[in-house]
């Protein structure tokens, strides 16, 4: 790379943006932040600021506003905030969009980044999940490219663009005449052998402790349902133009292969790492280049083995929820994405037990109509009555609490 790339990262102050800001960090000469995008941490964002000298910062929360001007009044930065500055910043020109906010909070900033014809570094699964179809049909109007970040549809990402070259600019689409199928691995979780009676009783802090990453606590708690491997399914169905029975899953507790790709010829190319964001997130960077960002080399022979489970139904049912949503179509994984959202703040906040999360969803989908998603707004609305439809369901659980299963 011999030119310095701009970067926004939206969800600067969080898991993928230290990420993402840490590799800028290692390569001043390769990168850019232009702009920082955060949710309501006005002091995290005002130390990125101070430190990496965007030219634009965004802040969510207007209740904030005040903190962030005060902290920075010495530093010239332009300072937007509330949803329509962080989408004004999605929206500014840039050599890459980094999408790192969490949940559908992050949907309007990804779509008003396609819509701008943006090269985009997407890790923000819900918005896929929500509204596939809006955005990669906007992506392909406007000229918007879209490279996964999420580490297993990154993996999937490189084993077919190993074997298709760099020549193409689309990141996804596959090629189905010579591609069978695809396949994500799962490390199945902190609760992967705990005996299913012990389920009900988990608690945040066991169920954020996940195995191989530190994430953060939606994505933690999600990977423990495994209701993140679900919303993953319906990611790459959107994002290589796959059916949904041509996504496999299987439960690979080393977390060494993160993807896979299966040709008609009977091949299969595989990618491996350590569990570490910025092996996706420096390839997406870079892309269509690579990084020598560590020395690390994933040490097989200390793995010593590398094993593969199908998925338990009854030990995950968030996951089986969510490959029904895909089949169903429609608006149900918009549903079931604003469900779980819900059920899983809830659980944070210690008001339903861990096997409620997947009885909140699947009340809420049982309970709502097929509609449409043309729009943002009509997908906004979706999320909205949704949400109103599992805090109710919320309400109700919270009295089974020390129920013993789902
Ligand atoms: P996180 O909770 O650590 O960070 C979320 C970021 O989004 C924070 O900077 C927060 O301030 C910001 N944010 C929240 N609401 C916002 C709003 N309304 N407007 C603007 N900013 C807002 O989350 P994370 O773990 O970094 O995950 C981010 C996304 O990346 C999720 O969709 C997750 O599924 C995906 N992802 C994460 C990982 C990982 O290792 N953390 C891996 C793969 C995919
Ligand atoms: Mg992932």
């Amino acid at each position: 790379m011999s030119v310095i790339k701009t970067i926004t990262v939206m969800g600067a102050t969080g898991s993928i943006g230290q990420s993402t800001l840490a590799l800028v960090r290692q390569f001043p000469e390769l990168f850019s932040a232009q702009a920082l995008v955060a949710g309501s941490d006005a002091e995290g964002l005002a130390a990125l600021a101070r430190e990496f000298r965007p030219k634009m910062i965004g802040l969510h929360d207007l209740t904030k506003l005040d903190q962030l001007r005060t902290a920075l009044a010495d530093i010239d930065v332009e300072i937007i905030a509330g949803e329509a500055g962080c989408t004004q910043i999605a929206a500014s020109p840039v050599d890459m969009v980094v999408a790192g906010i969490v949940g559908i909070a992050g949907l309007p900033s990804v779509l008003a980044a396609v819509q701008a014809g943006q090269t985009i570094a997407l890790a923000n699964k819900e918005a896929l999940v929500s509204a596939g179809g809006l955005v990669m049909r906007e992506a392909a109007r406007c000229g918007a490219h879209i490279l996964p970040v999420d580490s297993e549809h990154n993996a999937v990402f490189q084993c077919w663009q190993g074997w298709n070259g760099h020549a193409s600019k689309h990141a996804a689409q596959a090629d189905t005449d010579v591609l069978s199928h695809i396949c994500l691995t799962a490390s199945g979780g902190p609760f992967l052998h705990t005996p299913l009676d012990d389920l009900p009783a988990m608690t945040p802090q066991q169920a954020v402790r996940h195995p191989n990453w530190t994430m953060g606590q939606k994505i933690s708690v999600d990977s423990a349902t495994m209701m993140n491997k679900g919303l993953e399914v319906i990611e790459a169905y959107w994002l290589f133009g796959l059916q949904p029975d041509q996504i496999e899953v299987l439960i690979h507790p080393q977390q060494a292969v993160h993807g896979m790709v299966y040709f008609r010829d009977g091949s299969v190319l595989a990618q491996l790492a350590g569990a570490d964001m910025r092996t996706p997130i420096s390839y997406a960077l870079a892309w269509p280049e690579r990084l020598h960002w560590a020395d690390t080399r994933l040490d097989l022979a200390a793995i010593g083995q590398l094993s593969f489970e199908a998925v338990d139904m009854q030990r995950f049912p968030c996951f089986a929820l969510a490959r029904q949503a895909l089949r169903d179509g429609g608006a149900a994984p918009a549903i079931l994405n604003a469900a779980n959202e819900v059920a899983v703040a809830a659980f944070l906040q210690g008001k339903i037990a861990f096997t409620r999360i997947a009885a909140v969803v699947d009340t809420v989908l049982g309970q709502s109509a097929s509609a449409q998603i043309d729009s943002l707004e009509a997908v906004m609305a979706i999320d909205a009555a949704s949400r109103d439809l599992a805090l109710a369901a919320v309400t109700k659980n919270q009295s089974y609490l020390s129920d013993q299963c789902f």
